[in-house]
């Protein structure tokens, strides 16, 4: 799977960080398997790892995003495959 900006090559199978807004707040999962270019950064992720990304947030407890008062503030997850 090549990168889409000129003069770069194939992605490379790696890990990123990935930040999302759920429940208007910001959460960072850690660890998510992605294409990456090693030339421009750019990183892709899978259908499949975007539903899991989707899984593990629907799992999450209401609180654990944070706590009230704490609004804005972020988490960092890790994401792991379910079952
Ligand atoms: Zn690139």
């Amino acid at each position: 799977m090549p990168c889409t900006s000129p003069g770069c090559t194939d992605l490379e199978a790696g890990t990123i960080t990935h930040a999302v807004v759920y429940r208007r707040r910001t959460l960072t999962i850690d660890f998510v398997p992605a294409a990456v270019c090693p030339e421009c950064g750019e990183a892709r992720l899978t259908e499949e790892t975007l539903e899991e990304i989707t899984l593990l947030l629907q799992e999450l407890p209401p609180d654990a995003a944070g706590t009230s008062g704490a609004s804005g503030a972020s988490k960092r997850l890790r994401y792991s495959r379910g079952s």
